[in-house]
């Protein structure tokens, strides 16, 4: 029985996430795609060569797609769609198109008019976000950090910011280095997980504060490969006077004070009893005792 869907065999590029380490996660959709498209381009011909010879998939010639050959491929995989090819893409491991080739086929693909589609995967990011023990529901994927420069010290600055939990890769041997720049910026106490070798046999995550993750990261000789997850900075407490602008914006836009309450919380997340308060003292008087303080 094949596990196809129902479009898998139209023509289209079909992006295919394949295993981060654990051979068993690569999906029976993900293999029939593989198995059955008319091309499949690739980071790396042996790679993806014993990816083949593991699940007994035979293949005609790989198109090469990596970081230095993606323009090209881009117009010969359009060129085969415009025939009425499937184009099968996978990357070295993973989701294709994140920290990966993919992204800018996809984009010249979708230029041409044509379908792209997706076989969901194995993700390093999201296996490491999900088993960090951090916040999940809002998160930002920063990929790898510029090795060193003037824009590794914006990024740096903005994850000081960056409410959200925020996701990393990070070859082993800049770990050190990469931990101590984040314990420099974001400061000792912020929590951060270190997931290594994730879906393989010494899969490991570590947690525990930045100040610990360096004395962590130059007592073990890093090995393989990591997903850095850090916690995201402390909500950040707008300012009466800032409040005061949001308040004044609202009412001169013709909101009534309780509207103009309401926006301000929902706009800047701080608590309705200082919003009301601000109010108050904006106003010069109470409200006309119709309105009942908030509880909170
Ligand atoms: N597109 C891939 C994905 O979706 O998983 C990521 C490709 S990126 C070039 C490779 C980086 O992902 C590594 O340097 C490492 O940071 C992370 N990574 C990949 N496999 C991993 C694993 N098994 N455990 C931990 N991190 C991994």
């Amino acid at each position: 029985m094949t596990a196809l869907g129902d479009d898998d065999t139209a023509p289209a590029l079909i992006l295919v996430a394949t295993p981060i380490g654990n051979m068993a996660d690569l999906s029976p959709r993900a293999r029939d795609v593989l198995a059955n498209a008319d091309s499949v381009a690739c980071e790396d011909t042996r790679r993806t060569g014993s990816l083949f010879a593991h699940f007994g998939i035979a293949h005609s010639p790989f198109i090469v797609c990596n970081e230095h050959t993606e323009r090209a491929a881009a117009e010969e995989i359009v060129r085969r769609i415009e025939s009425g090819q499937t184009v099968a893409l996978v990357s070295d491991a993973g989701t294709p198109a994140v920290s990966d080739p993919g992204q800018r086929v996809t984009q010249r693909v979708i230029a041409a008019g044509h379908e792209v589609r997706s076989i969901p995967g194995p993700s390093a990011a999201l296996v490491g976000l999900t088993v960090s023990g951090l916040i999940t529901d809002r998160f930002c994927f920063d990929g790898f950090l510029p090795r060193k420069g003037a824009e590794r010290g914006r990024r740096l600055e903005r994850l000081e910011r960056e409410e959200r939990t925020s996701v990393l890769f990070e070859a082993p041997h800049r770990l050190e280095r990469t931990i101590r720049d984040l314990e420099r910026h974001l400061g000792p106490e912020r929590q951060v997980a270190l997931a290594r070798e994730l879906t393989k046999r010494y899969e490991n995550v570590w947690r525990g504060s930045l100040a610990e993750a360096m004395v962590h990261a130059t007592d073990v000789e890093p090995r393989g490969e990591y997903v850095i997850i850090v916690e995201g900075a402390p909500a950040h407490e707008a300012s009466d006077e800032r409040l005061i602008e949001a308040l004044q914006r609202e009412l001169q836009a013709g909101a009534s004070r309780r509207d103009a309450i309401a926006a301000v919380v929902e706009l800047t997340g701080a608590k309705k009893r200082q919003v009301y308060d601000l109010a108050l003292q904006l106003d010069g008087k109470a409200f006309g005792g119709s309105e009942e303080p908030p509880s909170t």
